[in-house]
C-alpha cells in the first residue's frame, strides 16, 4: 500500500501509546486539530511556523515518548515551555513541537527550601506560589514569560542584583536528551553548568529544575521619574546620567531606563525602604538632572509584582538585545544618533537595565556576561499587519549604530536572528564547551531552531 508521507506520519502518530508515568497519553495535534492553534500560539504573533505534530506532553514519559518518535520519523524537535521567545526560537516548521506548558508542577521542601518545578511554570505562578509560603525565585517580571526558557538562557530582574541570575539558584535539572534518553545533573555535572545559561534548545528537553529560593521581602519601594519634550541631545545627557547614577546603585535596588520617542523615562526599585540613604541619594540625583516625579511608592511585594506584568499577548513586535555595556562610554560614540533615532520614530524603544551586583559574583556557568553591569534592549512595537517601513528602519539604524560601536556581546534570551556571528555574541569563550556536550546529548542534532548550538565541526 502506497502511503505519503502525512499518511505515514498519521498513522504512525495515531498508534501512540500511553507510556505516561501517571497513566496520562499525550495529545499528538495536527494543524487543523481543536487545540493545535492554543498550543502553537507563541507570544510575538508576527510569528507563522506550523509544527507538523505538536505532542502536549505532562508527563517525563511523554517527553521521551515523543523525542523517540521524532527520531523515528526523522524530524526535528522544537520546544515550547511559556513561548515567549522573542523570534520563534519555540516552534519549527514541519517538525515535532514538545509542547509543555501542562507540566507546571511545583514543590517546595520543608527544611531546605529547595523548590522544584515542571518547565511549563509560568513566573506569575512561580511567584505567587513561592511568596504564599514565603519565598521567592528571583527571575524576570513579566508574568506569562515561562520559568523554563528564562532559567535556561539566564534570567535577571528585579532582584538579581541581590541575589543573583535565576539560573545561578538552579541546583538541579533533568532533561530528556536528543536519543530520547533521561539525564539528570546529579549524575552529570556539566548539565548543570551548561543549563545555567547555555541550555535554551540546545541539546535536550528539560522536564525539571530544582531552585535554591530566598526569603521573599516583605514590600518592595519604587519610584518613576520622566523627564519629557526632549530633543536628541537632551534624551542623550539623561541617558549618560542615568548610567553615572546607576552605577552607584547598591545591591538590592534595580534601575532601567527607558527612551520612547521624546521621553526618557527612569525606574528605581529597592527591597529595602524608600527612605533608605542609597534610594534617597539616587531619587534626588535624578530629581537634579531634570527628570520630574510623583514620588516613592511603598507597596507589598505581590502588588508591586502585578504592576509589572506587562501587556498581555499575543502582539506584534521585535525585540532584540542591544549589548552589554560596561558604562556610558560604551555607547558614547552612537548615543546621539541613537537618540536622534527613538525620537523620530514611533514604536520604536531603547531600553537600558541594570545588572551588576550578584550576578557578577555567580557560580561557574555557561552564562559568560557577568562582567558587564548593564544589558541594553531594543524594543519595537506596532498594531497589527507587518511592521510599518519607518520603524523596520529605524530599528536597523540602531543595530547599525551599535555594531558601529563595537557592541559585540549579546543577551541570548533577547536574541536577533540577524546577528552573524551569534555563536560568540551569546555564549563567547563557552560555545566550544557547550558543542562537546552537543555532541554527547544530541549528535543528530535532534533539538534545533535557528541559533541553537551546532555540533562540533
Ligand atoms: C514580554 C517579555 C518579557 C520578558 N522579560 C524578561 C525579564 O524580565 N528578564 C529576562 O531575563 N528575560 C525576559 N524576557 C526574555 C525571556 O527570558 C525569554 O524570552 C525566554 O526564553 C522565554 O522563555 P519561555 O519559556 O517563555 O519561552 P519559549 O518560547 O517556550 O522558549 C524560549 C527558548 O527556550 C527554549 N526552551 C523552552 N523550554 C525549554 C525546555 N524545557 N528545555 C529546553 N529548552 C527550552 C526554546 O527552545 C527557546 O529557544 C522577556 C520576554 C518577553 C517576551
Amino acid at each position: 500500500m502506497h502511503l505519503s508521507r502525512r499518511g505515514f506520519l498519521s498513522m504512525s502518530l495515531a498508534a501512540v501509546p500511553a507510556w505516561g508515568r501517571e497513566g496520562t497519553a499525550t495529545a499528538y495535534l495536527k494543524p487543523g486539530d481543536p487545540g493545535y492553534e492554543e498550543a502553537r500560539r507563541p507570544f510575538n504573533s508576527m510569528i507563522r511556523l506550523k509544527p507538523a505534530w505538536i505532542a502536549r506532553c505532562r508527563t517525563e514519559a511523554d517527553v521521551i515518548a515523543a523525542v523517540r518518535h521524532a527520531k523515528e520519523l526523522d524530524l526535528p524537535v522544537a520546544v515550547k515551555s511559556g513561548g515567549h521567545a522573542f523570534h520563534g526560537f519555540s516552534l519549527n516548521e514541519g517538525g515535532l513541537l514538545v509542547e509543555l506548558s501542562g507540566m507546571a508542577n511545583r514543590l517546595l521542601e520543608k527544611g531546605s527550601q529547595r523548590f522544584t518545578a515542571g518547565p511549563g511554570l509560568k513566573l506569575r505562578d512561580s511567584y505567587s506560589w513561592l511568596m504564599e509560603r514565603g519565598r521567592i525565585l528571583p527571575a524576570g517580571s513579566c508574568g506569562g514569560v515561562g520559568l523554563a526558557g528564562l532559567t535556561l538562557g539566564g534570567g535577571y530582574g528585579l532582584f538579581a542584583r541581590e541575589f543573583g541570575l535565576t539560573c545561578d539558584h538552579l541546583l538541579e535539572v533533568r532533561l530528556v536528551d536528543g536519543n530520547g534518553e533521561v539525564r539528570d545533573s546529579r549524575d552529570e555535572a556539566e548539565l548543570l553548568w551548561a543549563c545555567r545559561g547555555g541550555g535554551n534548545g540546545n541539546f535536550g528537553i528539560a522536564t525539571s529544575f530544582t531552585f535554591e529560593t530566598r526569603p521573599a521581602p516583605v514590600a518592595l519601594a519604587s519610584q518613576r521619574f520622566t523627564a519629557k519634550g526632549l530633543d536628541a541631545g537632551g534624551l542623550a545627557r539623561r541617558l549618560e546620567r542615568w548610567f553615572e547614577i546607576a552605577a552607584a546603585l547598591p545591591d538590592p535596588c534595580f534601575s532601567a531606563v527607558i527612551l520612547n520617542g521624546s521621553q526618557a523615562t527612569v525606574l528605581l526599585t529597592s527591597t529595602r525602604p524608600a527612605d533608605g540613604p542609597a534610594f534617597r541619594s539616587a531619587a534626588s540625583a535624578c530629581l537634579k538632572s531634570g527628570f520630574t516625579s510623583k514620588g516613592a511608592l511603598t507597596r507589598p511585594l505581590a502588588r508591586a509584582l502585578g504592576s509589572y506584568e506587562g501587556r498581555p499577548g499575543p502582539l506584534p513586535f521585535d525585540n532584540v538585545s542591544a549589548g552589554y555595556y560596561r558604562s556610558f562610554q560604551d555607547l558614547k560614540s552612537v548615543a546621539g544618533g541613537i537618540c536622534a533615532t527613538v525620537r523620530e520614530t514611533p514604536g520604536l524603544i531603547f531600553q537600558v537595565n541594570t545588572l551588576g551586583g550578584a550576578i557578577a559574583r555567580g557560580p561557574d556557568s555557561a552564562y559568560p556576561h557577568r562582567d558587564y553591569p548593564f544589558l541594553g534592549e531594543l524594543q519595537a512595537y506596532w498594531e497589527k499587519g507587518e511592521i510599518p517601513p519607518k520603524l523596520a528602519a529605524g530599528h536597523a539604524a540602531v543595530r547599525r549604530a551599535l555594531a558601529d560601536a563595537g557592541i559585540r556581546r549579546h543577551y541570548r534570551n533577547y536574541p536577533d536572528p540577524r546577528i552573524a556571528d551569534w555563536q560568540d555574541a551569546y555564549f563567547t569563550g563557552t560555545y566550544p564547551r557547550l558543542q562537546e556536550l552537543k555532541r554527547k546529548l544530541d549528535p543528530d542534532d535532534r533539538i534545533r531552531h535557528p541559533q541553537s548550538v551546532r555540533l562540533p565541526g
